[in-house]
C-alpha cells in the first residue's frame, strides 16, 4: 500500500474514531444530566423524610409526657379513692369474678380482728367459714352451716338483696353486694346498729301507744254499751208514753223525747262500732248471704227518705254476676247503708245508681266484687276527697251545715271493707256529685245461683216506658244483654204510638204523667195490643190495686230485684203466632148519655186533632160524670158546638185547617147577639203557639199548657161547670 494511501486511511480512522468519540460524550452529558435531575429529586424526598421524623419524633415525646401525667392522675386518683374507702367507718371490699378477695379496706379487715388469714387473696367462701367458726357472726336460731349456704346462695346471686346480720357484739351490718360486668362483687358492710336500736325503741313505743289505744277504745266500747242500755229505756218508754192519752201538747214533748233518744242511739252505735274495730274486738261472721238481697233490703229501708226528697233509687247489679257469696252480711249491710245513705243525704235532687259488677266465679271460687253508689249531690272538693274516711271528718262548709252526722260512717266503713281485705275509694266533683266504690274478694257461695232468664221462645222486641233516662237504660242494658232489641220511651203517648203489633213485651213505669202506666195498659187494649205489660211500681201495693191490674201480666216493685224480674221474664208465654193484624177500633169517645137523674151532665167539647193526645184527655177525665165530645179540628169544633151545645170547650190551638183561635172567632160571632157565652180554655203544647194576650184576644177565656195534668184540667171543669148540671166531680156532688 502506498504511502498515501496509509495516511488516508489513518485519516479515515480517525475522523471515524473522532466522531465516536463525539458520539460517547454526548451520550456522557445526557447520562449525567439524568443523574443530576434524579440527585435532586432524591434530596428533596430526604428532606421531607427528615421533616416527617421531627414530627413523629414530637408527637411521640408529647404522649409520653401526656401518658405520664395522666398516669399521675390516675394515682393520685386511686390513692384518694383507697383513702376515702380507708377513712369511711363502714366495710367495704371488691372481689374477682372468682370470688377472691382483691381489696378491702380497714373497716371490713377490722371484723376479723387483725386475722392474716383475711386479706386480699381470700375466698369468699372462706370469709363465710371464718365469721361462723370464730364466732363473729350470731346466727340466731341458724345452724352455722345452713347461715353460710344460705350467704353463698345469695352471694351468687345476679342481685343479692341487702341482707341484715347481728354480731356477736350485738352490732348490727347491712350487707350490700353488688355485681358488675366482668363478675366482680363490690362489697359494702353498712353499720345500722343505730338505725336497729332506734327502730327498736320506737316499737316499744308504738305498741305502748297501740295498748294504751286500745284501753282507751275498749273503754269507750263499754262506755257506749252502759249508754245503749238506758237509752234504749228512754226511748221504749217514750215510744209507750206516746201512746197513752196526751195532750197535744204533752204529745210534742214525748216525741221530741224519742226522736232525740233514737238519734243519740245512732251515734251511740257509730261510736261503739268504731271503737270496737279500734279495740280489735270486732269480728266478722262470714255466712252465705245474697249480695243483691242484702242491697235491695238497704235500698227499701233508705226509700221513704229518698221518696220524700224525690230522688231515684236505682240499682243496676250484674246480669250475669252471682249473687250468693259468703262473707257477713251485717256488717256488707252497714257499708252499704252508710254509703247509700250519703248519697241521699248529699243529694238534693236527681238520683242515686247502685252498680254492682264483677268478675264471676264457680262455687268456692274467690269472686272479685266492684260496687259503686253513684249520686248527683253537692259533691267534694278535692282538697277534702282524702280526708272524708278519717275518723270525725267532715267536710266543711256552708253547704255541709245543713247535714247531720258524726263524721264517723266513713271511717267504719273503710275499716269494716279493709277488715274484709277489700279497698273503698271516692270519685267526685262539687256541684255534680259524688261516686263511691268499694271492691270486695269474696268466695262465691255453694249451692245454685239465680241463672239469666230463659226469655220466651219469639220474643225479640221489648218496649221500655219509663220518663226515668237511668232506669230505662239500665233496663235496657240488661234486656240487651238477654238478647232482645229494645227500645225506650220516656212518655205513655210516645209508648202509645210507638207500640204495635210486632213488640213482644212492654215494661211501664207505674207513675208517669199524663197517662200513668195503668191507663197506657187500657188504652193498649183496647188498640188491641195483646202483649203482656209488666207494671214497674215503686208502691206496688197502691198499683195492685188499680183498677186495670187484670190488664198486666204482674206489678214488680222498683227499684226491680233482678231476681224479681228474671222469674217475671221466665213465666211469660212464649210468642207463637203472630198477634191478630187488625185491632178493633177504639171506643167512640163519649161517655154514656144521661139516662136518668134530675139534672144533665156537664156537656164537655175537646177539639184536638192528635189522636194520641185525645186519648190522654179521655183518661184524664175517665172518672168523671160528663158527656164528652171531640173536634179534630177547627170547623168540626164550630160545627159541634152548634149542634152539641157544649157547656165547656177545650181547644188545642195548633191543629190542621182551622186553628183553635179562628175557631174560637168563629164560636164567639155565633154567640154575638144571643147573650150566651160558652168558656172556652186553650191547650197548647208550647208558649211558641202564641203568648197569653194573643190568645186571649181571640175570645178565648183561660190557657193550659201541655203536658196536661189531670188536676189541672179537674180545677177548670170544677171552676167552669155552671150550676144546673149534675155535678161532674164526685167531691162536688
Ligand atoms: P257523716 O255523714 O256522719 O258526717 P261520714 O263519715 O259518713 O260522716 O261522711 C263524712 C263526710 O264526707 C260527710 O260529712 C260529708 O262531708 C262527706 N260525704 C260523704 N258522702 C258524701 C256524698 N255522697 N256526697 C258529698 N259528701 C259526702
Amino acid at each position: 500500500m502506498s504511502l498515501a494511501n496509509k495516511l488516508a486511511e489513518e485519516r479515515r480512522a480517525r475522523l471515524a474514531a473522532e466522531r465516536l468519540l463525539e458520539l460517547k460524550q454526548a451520550e456522557l452529558s445526557a447520562a449525567n444530566r439524568k443523574l443530576g435531575r434524579h440527585a435532586l429529586a432524591l434530596t428533596k424526598k430526604i428532606g421531607r423524610t427528615e421533616a416527617e421524623v421531627a414530627t413523629v419524633r414530637d408527637e411521640n415525646e408529647r404522649f409520653k409526657s401526656d401518658l405520664t401525667a395522666a398516669n399521675q392522675k390516675i394515682e393520685l386518683a386511686e390513692r384518694r379513692l383507697w383513702h376515702s374507702i380507708q377513712s369511711i367507718r363502714d366495710g367495704f371490699a371488691f372481689f374477682d369474678a372468682d370470688n377472691i378477695m382483691i381489696g378491702a379496706n380497714s373497716a371490713y379487715l377490722a371484723l376479723f380482728d387483725g386475722m392474716d388469714e383475711i386479706a386480699p387473696g381470700v375466698a369468699y367462701t372462706r370469709i363465710l367459714q371464718v365469721m361462723t367458726e370464730e364466732g363473729i357472726v350470731d346466727t340466731g336460731d341458724m345452724h352455722p352451716a345452713d347461715w353460710r349456704q344460705m350467704m353463698a346462695e345469695r352471694w351468687h346471686q345476679p342481685t343479692p338483696e341487702p341482707i341484715n346480720i347481728r354480731l356477736w357484739n350485738d352490732e348490727y351490718l347491712r350487707l350490700v353486694d353488688q355485681r358488675g360486668h366482668g363478675g366482680d362483687v363490690v362489697s359494702l358492710a353498712l353499720n345500722i346498729t343505730e338505725t336497729v336500736r332506734y327502730e327498736e325503741q320506737l316499737k316499744a313505743a308504738r305498741t305502748r301507744a297501740e295498748a294504751a289505744n286500745r284501753a282507751k277504745s275498749a273503754f269507750l266500747a263499754n262506755m257506749s254499751h252502759e249508754i245503749r242500755t238506758p237509752m234504749n229505756g228512754v226511748v221504749g218508754m217514750a215510744e209507750l208514753l206516746a201512746d197513752s192519752d196526751l195532750t197535744e201538747e204533752q204529745r210534742l214533748y214525748v216525741s221530741t223525747i224519742k226522736n232525740s233518744g233514737e238519734a243519740l242511739l245512732v251515734i251511740i252505735n257509730d261510736v261503739l262500732d268504731y271503737s270496737k274495730i279500734e279495740a280489735e274486738k270486732l269480728t266478722l261472721h262470714p255466712e252465705p248471704f245474697d249480695l243483691e238481697r242484702c242491697i235491695h233490703e238497704v235500698v227499701t229501708l233508705l226509700q221513704p227518705t229518698a221518696r220524700d226528697k224525690g230522688l231515684a233509687l236505682l240499682i243496676d247489679y250484674d246480669i250475669f254476676l252471682p249473687t250468693r257469696f259468703v262473707g257477713d252480711p251485717g256488717r256488707i249491710r252497714q257499708v252499704l247503708t252508710n254509703l247509700i245513705g250519703n248519697a241521699i243525704k248529699f243529694t238534693l235532687t236527681g238520683h242515686v245508681l247502685i252498680r254492682v259488677t264483677g268478675v264471676p266465679a264457680g262455687a268456692g271460687e274467690e269472686a272479685a266484687i266492684h260496687v259503686t253508689i253513684e249520686d248527683t249531690g253537692i259533691g267534694i272538693a278535692p282538697e277534702q276527697v282524702n280526708l272524708i274516711f278519717g275518723e270525725f271528718n267532715q267536710v266543711e262548709g256552708q253547704q255541709n251545715r245543713q247535714f247531720e252526722g258524726t263524721g264517723l260512717g266513713l271511717a267504719i266503713s273503710r275499716r269494716l271493707v279493709e277488715m274484709m281485705k277489700g279497698r273503698i275509694w271516692v270519685e267526685s266533683e262539687v256541684g255534680k256529685g259524688s261516686c263511691f266504690g268499694f271492691r270486695l274478694t269474696i268466695p262465691a257461695a255453694d249451692g245454685p245461683q239465680p241463672q239469666a232468664p230463659r226469655l220466651p221462645h219469639g220474643l225479640d222486641r221489648v218496649v221500655v216506658v219509663d220518663h226515668h233516662k237511668i232506669n230505662a237504660s239500665v233496663l235496657e242494658k240488661q234486656l240487651r244483654q238477654l238478647g232482645v232489641a229494645v227500645t225506650c220511651c220516656s212518655s205513655t203517648p210516645e209508648a202509645f204510638e210507638v207500640i204495635d203489633h210486632s213488640v213482644g213485651l212492654i215494661m211501664c213505669e207505674h207513675s208517669m204523667a199524663e197517662m200513668d202506666g195503668f191507663e197506657l195498659a187500657e188504652a193498649l187494649r183496647e188498640k188491641g195490643i195483646t202483649a203482656p205489660i209488666l207494671m214497674l211500681s215503686a208502691t206496688p201495693d197502691y198499683a195492685e190495686n188499680d183498677p186495670a191490674r187484670a190488664l198486666v201480666t204482674a206489678v214488680l216493685q222498683k227499684p226491680l230485684s233482678r231476681s224479681e224480674v228474671f222469674t217475671a221474664l221466665s213465666n211469660l208465654p212464649d210468642i207463637t203466632q203472630p198477634d191478630p193484624p187488625a185491632a178493633p177500633p177504639p171506643a167512640p169517645a163519649q161517655a154514656e148519655p144521661a139516662a136518668k137523674g134530675p139534672a144533665r151532665p156537664l156537656k164537655v167539647l175537646a177539639a184536638e186533632d192528635n189522636k194520641t193526645n185525645q186519648l190522654v184527655f179521655r183518661k184524664m177525665i175517665k172518672d168523671l160524670d160528663i158527656e164528652l165530645r171531640f173536634a179534630f179540628n177547627g170547623e168540626e169544633a164550630v160545627a159541634a158546638h152548634a149542634e152539641f151545645a157544649p157547656d165547656l170547650i177545650f181547644m188545642d190551638i195548633s191543629m190542621p185547617g182551622m186553628d183553635g183561635k179562628e175557631a174560637t172567632r168563629h164560636i164567639r160571632a155565633a154567640e154575638s147577639g144571643t147573650g150566651a157565652h160558652v168558656p172556652i180554655i186553650a191547650m197548647t203544647a208550647h208558649a211558641m203557639d202564641g203568648d197569653r194576650e194573643d190568645i186571649l184576644a181571640c175570645g178565648l177565656d183561660d190557657y193550659l199548657t201541655k203536658p196536661l195534668r189531670k188536676a189541672t184540667i179537674l180545677d177548670r171543669i170544677a171552676e167552669y161547670c155552671p150550676d144546673d148540671v149534675r155535678p161532674p166531680l164526685p167531691e162536688l156532688a
